[in-house]
């Protein structure tokens, strides 16, 4: 039996009305975007549907993550995603999150994803000026305004499920971070520039910016800061789901509007159809499919690494280095000393709790 997946994203819509210069789907070298079916259709969305009531079996899951994606997903029509939702919630236990830019997101979409029991995430670089650095809409102009109005319909809804930050080395770290806390996102991911040996990302400390949110956070405690908390928590002896961290092999799939099956969109970054395991939703089930993935398991390049456990080698994207994969992360140095301080945070705490007495 081949990989058991836990979190499918799929791809409802192709294209995207933003225009973001750091966006990985549409700038990086993989362009195959561009043949794609711009709509998830209801075929392939029966097929989905198919596919995962059979997974979620042959697995005995007791439910699966589904990740309504783009591209912008709300391109797609909310009537698409409703389609979507009912169809796969109807024959898998199934918790759906939908990841948008939020410019399209409006009181009546949010209202019918409430009703549809869908969590939203949404994509915030910071303030003003962190966030319309890049993601600007294709006339230039910035989508700062229409991302907050959405924030604003989200906030203290159960269905608000966070906020996704790029890290930008450019922006202040502590104030992209308390940026983002007037929204009350439940949860906050930050995500590094999609970038390997071969497009290195903009040079400068990664480890100091994240190290300095890091401590911002772990004082505060306002939200859930995934990576952290992942880190934190492989540290402490538990598992990680999350690519990235911990040594566990990924858990999740990709599949295209046109129904293709793809081990990861973050592979746009090595070039084209990195990501491609050649089999369509309509003809190979997931487990066929999961057996063309690569391991993904940390390098051999890792094996003297003293946080091989925790860091796992990093997000496998981040490897590449011109024709293979067989590297640590481009992020190696940063990866090291961020989990090096949460480590030296931690084992302080520990070691100041008071003893239970025997
Ligand atoms: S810190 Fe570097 S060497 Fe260590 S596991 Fe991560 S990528 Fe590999």
């Amino acid at each position: 039996m081949g990989r058991p997946f836990r979190q499918v994203i799929l791809k409802m819509h192709a294209r995207c009305d933003l225009a973001c210069d750091h966006c990985y789907v549409y700038t990086m070298r993989d362009q195959r975007w561009r043949m794609r079916d711009r709509t998830m259709s209801s075929s392939v969305i029966r097929q989905v549907a198919s596919r995962l009531e059979e997974h979620v079996r042959a697995h005995g899951h007791t439910s699966i993550d589904v990740v309504l994606h783009g591209g912008e997903p709300l391109l797609a029509g909310v009537e698409r995603l409703a389609e979507a939702v009912r169809v796969i919630g109807a024959v898998v236990p199934a918790r759906f999150t939908l990841q948008t830019n939020g410019v399209l997101l409006d009181a009546a979409t949010v209202d019918v994803l409430a009703d549809l029991g869908v969590r939203v995430g949404v994509s915030l670089d910071g303030d003003r000026e962190a966030h319309d650095r890049h993601r600007r809409r294709p006339d230039g102009g910035g989508s700062y305004d229409a991302v907050v109005t959405a924030l604003e319909l989200l906030r203290g809804r159960s269905i608000f499920g966070g906020l996704l930050c790029t890290v930008d080395l450019a922006n202040d770290p502590v104030r992209t971070y308390e940026a983002l806390l007037p929204f009350a996102p439940p949860r906050v991911d930050f995500l590094l520039p999609n970038a390997n040996w071969s497009s290195p990302p903009p040079p400068g400390s990664y480890a100091d910016w994240l190290t300095a949110v890091f401590d911002r956070w772990y004082s505060g405690g306002e939200t859930q800061v995934r990576g952290f908390e992942e880190i934190i928590n492989v540290l402490l002896g538990g598992g990680s789901s999350v690519e990235g961290f911990g040594t566990a092999p990924p858990a999740s799939v990709v599949i295209e509007t046109d129904g293709a099956i793809e081990v990861s969109d973050m592979l746009t970054s090595a070039f084209e159809g990195a990501g491609a395991t050649g089999a369509v939703i309509g003809s190979s089930s997931l487990d066929a499919a999961a057996a063309r993935f690569p391991t993904m398991s940390a390098p051999p390049a890792c094996d003297g690494c003293d946080l091989r456990e925790v860091c796992g080698g990093g997000v496998y994207a981040h490897r590449y280095r011109a024709g293979s994969f067989a590297n640590p992360s481009v992020y190696c140095d940063d990866l090291y000393a961020l989990i090096t301080h949460v480590r030296a945070r931690v084992v302080r705490d520990i070691a100041a709790l008071p003893r239970v007495a025997r």
